[in-house]
């Protein structure tokens, strides 16, 4: 059974690096199918990131079993003290990223394992901060997500740039919301330090012409309408296009009310 643990009194905050795709977390989940197989022979023999098999995407919501999820073996994780302030820095890299699989190129303009499975979508770090309402319609749930990263001495050092284990430690778990954590992992009992991810977009959102911020329901499904319908055929079937129009018609209703609620406010000042 996963236990989680308040960690020590809190000081710092801890953020992505200031650049694009900091977050890696579609080396965890979308990118990758099961045992690596993007990889292919030749490039498993490669060296393994920093990150593997140490560092773990956990998604947690109410009601629902936590889900863990493996990196990619080629995934980089570091923490760095930032150079601005007391705060500190996390940077997701794919180690080959020069030779990277075809499908990790693509992604997420070109998401899908093979040409017949192709079907662009939002990428996770998109849906992850995207609004509670999309979360509910496409989901059925609202979710968080942390980088479970293993509490042992070797993998903090592994991560850690520029610190000695012990130090690098202490500071991780002066960090705002960090916990220690016991998570089952197959069929052991293993202590995690567990790190929200932070939901700041700017700088670290991938976006292209295809590929824009969530910001409400009907743009995202204006923008990925296959994804989309499909995922609301799953879940609610000859219903889905009627939870799709209340769910637009309830998010803009809300959005109207925020409005004249500020409106008010400012003719008050
Ligand atoms: S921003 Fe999107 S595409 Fe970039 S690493 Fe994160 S999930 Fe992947
Ligand atoms: S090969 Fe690189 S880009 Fe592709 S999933 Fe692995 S770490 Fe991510």
């Amino acid at each position: 059974m996963d236990t989680i643990y308040q960690a020590h009194k809190n000081h710092g905050s801890i953020t992505f690096a200031e650049s694009e795709c900091s977050d890696g977390m579609c080396c965890f989940t979308c990118v990758i199918p099961q045992n690596n197989r993007h990889i292919g022979l030749f490039k498993s023999l490669w060296k393994s990131g920093t990150g593997y098999s140490h560092v773990k995407l956990l998604v947690t919501s109410e009601g629902h079993k936590n889900e863990l999820y493996d990196s990619c073996k080629f995934l980089d994780f570091a923490i760095s003290k930032s150079s601005t302030d007391a705060s500190l820095e996390m940077d997701l890299r794919c180690s080959i990223y020069k030779s990277r699989p075809r499908q990790c190129m693509g992604y997420p303009d070109k998401a899908g394992e093979s040409l017949y499975e192709r079907i662009c979508g939002p990428c996770i770090f998109n849906e992850y901060t995207a609004p509670g309402a999309y979360k509910q319609l496409i989901y059925k749930r609202e979710w968080n997500a942390f980088y479970a990263i293993r509490d042992s001495e070797e993998v903090i050092r592994s991560v850690f740039v520029h610190e000695g284990s012990l130090v690098a430690r202490e500071a991780l778990l002066k960090t705002k919301d960090v916990h220690l954590a016991t998570l089952s992992v197959e069929t052991e009992e293993l202590d995690y330090i567990l790190v929200p991810i932070p939901k700041r977009t700017q700088n670290i959102l991938y976006s292209s012409e295809q590929h824009q911020p969530i910001a409400t329901i009907r743009q995202a499904y204006h923008q990925w309408e296959e994804k989309i319908q499909r995922n609301l055929q799953n879940h609610y079937g000859s219903e889905w296009e009627t939870r799709l129009k209340n769910a637009i018609e309830m998010e803009e209703k809300d959005v109207r009310k925020r409005c004249n609620e500020d409106t008010a406010d400012n003719l008050e000042c």
